[in-house]
């Protein structure tokens, strides 16, 4: 039997970022999902950089790594979460990774001695890799989001390709654009020219959208969605709705509500078939019915970008929070701790009492080092539930090492490569990488294989010996201390099965109610529907001793 094709649906952003292009691409796969279509998604980062590894978490959000250790965009994360699934690295793809494929292939002399140019070769590799992405996984649809907002320079080369393909095969490619109508305060009434003008500047892309999601605070009515339509030539039916929401969970339930997924698989000559969205609509109940809360504070220092505070740097951790508070049928309540405020103020240390549980997630660097430390010194002697994430393993180790073996400077040497006591040090394997000053893509990275120690709380969370979990970092406990930090208490209860790095450290419940913290990032397989063991583990015991 010959093989069916895929369907292509892109994804581009009119008017302004940050109005939800990412949980929007994550709910149009989640409803065509649950009417049976096999769908991937893939998400285009116009940045000259090969992948997101290289770039500060306050400049483009959170690195999502993949099982494959790819890093890329947190909108992969969005995906995966939604649509249940695991993506491979074929699915992400920026300016500077088609870029050097390019060239590759050029210096390979895979061009024939042509002059390689940017209108065909470039937007011909664009086009091959997000048709591959479609036939390695298996994909009926692939819904392609193209990063940036409709005008941008940087996006243009997308947008063509995208444009090509829709040339080339009308009937299997769409454009669903996610717009922006705002509703100032004076005017008291929705505006739709922004949207209009965006769809004009698409236009001279030669692309007409097929259909427009308009986000706004509040539902779209009638008149302005026949405005859009005419306005911007589509059908009015086309004209989504998309208003402000509690959680971003609900996006599905509410896309269905003007019919999106039948709108989409009738333009794509696909057949409707029975949905099944069961699970979303429990689970949206089930939030809206969560009643008290826990506070949970996070202690970091990628926070601030001006006045502003930037929860996308840890959004993968914000969202497994809140997973495990569905689980638990408890709400969250997540606050920024700055590290550096406890460094002058040791009196500041007390507000900590004010939380269910506190996370010391991931990082690099010294900033905010030495008030993460003293923060997990008060929390482990006060018995606050502690969940610590990579750096924050890294740093209950050290804060372990000085204050339960009296090694007063012991350190991770990615700050303090003179400690007496490197109780973290560099993976021996990362020393040549830093030598030859290898930056980009060169941690531990990708999914690991652990296994876990009897009778310890990751177990008992886990419920299985051998897990799997994603890493990126450099350094690692170092071996040479491991039995001194057993002796003076500390349990390691996940290992690498060779046994030679620790991937979990703990402390007996007997001692701390739960005070925990990995290697690896357990937020990164978080999902709405399941939470993560470790997370549902540690918002359990911060629910049950706030509710004794
Ligand atoms: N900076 C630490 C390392 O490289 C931790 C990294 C992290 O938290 N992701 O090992």
């Amino acid at each position: 039997m010959k093989k069916k094709k895929s369907k292509y649906i892109f994804v581009l952003g009119g008017v302004m970022s940050g109005i939800g292009k990412g949980i929007a691409s994550s709910s149009i796969g989640t409803i065509l999902k649950s009417r049976g279509y096999e769908v991937t998604a893939i998400k285009i980062d116009p940045y000259v950089n090969v992948d997101a590894g290289t770039m500060n978490p306050t400049e483009h959000g959170e690195v999502f790594v993949l099982e494959s250790g790819l890093e890329t965009d947190q909108d992969m994360g969005n995906y995966e979460r939604f649509m249940g699934i695991t993506l491979p690295k074929g699915n992400y793809m920026t300016t500077g990774s088609v870029y050097q494929r390019v060239i590759q292939r050029e210096r390979n002399l895979e061009y024939k001695g042509k002059c390689v140019q940017v209108i065909p070769h470039v937007t011909d590799e664009i086009i091959k890799t997000i048709r591959k992405a479609g036939e390695s996984n298996g994909a009926q649809i692939v819904i392609t989001e193209i990063g940036g907002t409709i005008g941008d320079y940087e996006n243009l080369l997308f947008m063509e390709a995208a444009r090509q393909m829709k040339l080339k095969n009308p009937e299997d490619v769409l454009f669903v654009v996610i717009s922006y109508v705002p509703f100032p305060n004076k005017i008291g009434e929705m505006k739709t020219k922004p949207t209009q003008q965006a769809i004009r500047q698409l236009n001279s892309s030669g692309i007409n959208p097929n259909i427009i999601i308009a986000r706004s605070e509040i539902p779209l009515d009638k008149i302005r969605k026949e405005k859009l339509a005419l306005f911007c030539n589509v059908d009015k039916n086309d004209v989504i709705s998309a208003p402000d929401v509690e959680s971003i969970y609900e996006v599905p339930l509410n896309f269905e509500k003007d019919d999106l997924s039948k709108r989409i698989l009738k333009k794509l000559n696909l057949s409707i078939k029975n949905q099944n969205l069961t699970d979303w609509e429990k689970l949206v109940k089930k939030i809206h019915r969560l009643k008290n809360s826990l506070r949970i504070g996070i202690v970091g220092k990628y926070f601030e970008t001006g006045d502003f505070i930037l929860a996308d740097s840890y959004i993968s951790v914000i969202e497994a929070i809140k997973h495990a508070g569905y689980k638990n049928g408890i709400k969250t309540e997540i606050e920024w701790i700055n590290s550096e405020d406890f460094e002058k103020d040791n009196k500041k240390l007390k507000e900590l009492k004010n939380y269910a549980g506190i996370i010391v997630p991931g990082g690099f660097g010294s900033r905010g080092i030495e008030g993460k430390i003293k923060v997990i010194e008060y929390v482990r002697k006060n018995k606050i539930p502690f969940l610590g994430l990579c750096y924050g393993m890294q740093l209950m180790v050290v804060e372990y090492a000085r204050h339960q073996l009296g090694f007063k400077d012991a350190h991770t040497t990615e700050i303090n490569p003179q400690t007496k006591y490197p109780v973290i040090d560099i993976l021996p394997e990362q020393k040549e990488k830093l030598k030859k000053k290898n930056y980009g893509g060169s941690m531990r990275l990708g999914v690991y294989p652990a296994i876990l120690e009897k009778n310890t709380l990751a177990r008992k969370a886990y419920q299985k010996k051998e897990i799997k979990e994603r890493h990126r970092h450099r350094y690692e406990v170092n071996p040479n201390y491991i039995k001194e930090l057993e002796k003076a208490g500390l349990i390691f209860s996940g290992r690498s099965p060779q046994g030679d790095l620790m991937e979990i450290a703990e402390l007996p419940q007997k001692k701390h109610p739960f005070f925990l913290a990995t290697q690896f990032h357990p937020e990164f397989t978080s999902s709405p529907l399941k939470g993560h063991p470790l997370f549902n583990a540690f918002i359990k015991t911060a629910k049950e001793l706030q509710l004794k």
